[in-house]
């Protein structure tokens, strides 16, 4: 593991002077207003936000004084309201397989208030990589199994915040086109991406943020601006069964089911929303998916609890329960935490699981943990500096990495 960087400045210090406002993360309304608000006359704004829209999200520009094709005199005059500046940086930590971890400090949005920080993951795969990203500072619900579930501030992220860890990972990975790169409207192409896939797998439950999650997604997906494929957007959820429907129809993005069990009985233990909106209910929602099909299928998510939802028996029961829905099962190694009650399945128990689904017909990759050396792995993601916190040997509202 290696810590690229820690920045310990004022988690928890005075409060700063009144910033000026990033435009960087803004949906389109927003920078109409921010336009306006700087005087920007209504028959222009339209054209001077499609401006800045390809500046900030397909070119990735950091300062508004670099905006060549907007008048100078606009541009001091929006350098003199605004920003391009993205979350602060906390910590960055690359594991040894590449992994990299961010730690973001996140504005107080009351006075007083200590800074909320977030993780957000980048996962470089062979054919792809992967950007896991947050929607809540820690998580309402309190799965048994999760880190996250166990954090104590819990807000929802802004749009700003959300797509702003994709800003972060962009500039960190070098991700934007090159300066020399020609000046296209879409950014990289797609072949030479590095964050290809976007998944809603961070901190919180995407579906309790619903609108800014869907603002947030909008702007990922728009053509002109971040330019993701909607089919490679997931949105991971623990079961939210009223927002399944709204999700399809109105994000339209990939979706992930956490089952982790097949009775309702255990699953009200691990999952507790499920005592809300049992096992037959989710089933249902998922079966009425919009866009549901052979080529979009969801993913439902399994966690191997050893000798909790590991037995062959389970494994049969997750095949029935899964016959006539498009999908997919992600068999997911448990990721220990400190305090954490449960044990990973053994390997062998894993692989024979994964053959009854397998024979089922699913692919069923087991999905190997990613960053354990920097705890940057599904459901260990809780900010260092409040698990520092807690166990009493960190400074009381420093920021650190592990
Ligand atoms: N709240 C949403 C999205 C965030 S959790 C949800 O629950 O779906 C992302 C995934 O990580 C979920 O499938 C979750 O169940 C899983 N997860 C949480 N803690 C884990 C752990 N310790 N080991 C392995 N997977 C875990
Ligand atoms: Fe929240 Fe998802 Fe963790 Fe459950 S698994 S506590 S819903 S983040």
């Amino acid at each position: 593991m290696m810590t690229l960087l820690e920045n310990r400045n004022g988690a928890a210090g005075p409060e700063p002077a009144p910033a000026k406002r990033s435009l960087a993360g803004m949906t389109k309304p927003e920078l109409m207003a921010a336009l306006a608000a700087a005087g920007v006359p209504e028959a222009q704004s339209k054209m001077r936000a499609g401006q800045l829209w390809n500046w900030i999200y397909a070119r990735g520009a950091r300062d508004l004084l670099e905006l060549t094709n907007i008048a100078k005199s606009l541009r001091a005059d929006l350098d003199a309201l605004y920003t391009l500046a993205r979350p602060e940086i906390a910590a960055e930590q690359v594991s040894e397989d590449g992994t990299r971890k961010w730690l973001l400090r996140l504005e107080r949005q009351a006075p007083g208030e200590r800074a909320p920080e977030i993780e957000t993951v980048y996962i470089p795969e062979p054919d792809r990589g992967t950007l896991c990203i947050s929607s809540q500072v820690g998580c309402t619900l309190t799965c048994s199994f999760c880190h996250t579930g166990t954090q104590r501030l819990v807000r929802n992220l802004t749009p700003a915040e959300i797509i702003g860890q994709i800003l972060v990972a962009r500039d960190r990975i070098g991700d934007w086109p090159g300066a020399a790169a020609p000046a296209s409207r879409h950014g990289i192409p797609d072949a030479e991406r590095k964050i290809t896939n976007i998944v809603l797998m961070g901190m919180g439950e995407p579906l309790y943020n619903f609108d800014n999650v869907k603002a947030a997604i909008a702007v990922a997906a728009d053509p002109d601006a971040l330019a993701f494929s909607k089919r490679r957007v997931t949105l991971s959820t623990s079961g939210v069964v009223p927002m399944i429907g709204r999700a399809g129809a109105e994000m339209s993005v990939m979706l992930a089911i956490s089952l982790h069990a097949v009775r309702d009985e255990l699953r009200d233990e691990l999952v507790p929303i499920n005592r809300k909106y049992p096992v037959a209910e989710l089933l249902n929602a998922c079966r009425n998916y919009p866009g549901l099909s052979n080529a979009r299928r969801i993913t439902f998510e399994y966690v191997m609890l050893k000798g909790i939802n590991d037995s062959i028996a389970e494994a049969r029961e997750l095949v029935r329960l899964l016959a006539k829905i498009p999908a997919k099962i992600n068999l997911i190694p448990f990721n220990p935490w400190p305090g954490s009650r449960y044990e990973c399945s053994d390997w062998a128990q894993i692989e024979r699981f994964a053959d009854v689904v397998n024979r089922a017909g699913y692919a069923s990759p087991i999905r190997t943990p990613r960053g354990r050396d920097i705890m940057a792995a599904c459901g260990q993601l809780k900010s260092a500096s409040e698990k520092l916190r807690a166990s009493g040997l960190g400074p009381a509202g420093g920021a650190s990495a592990q």
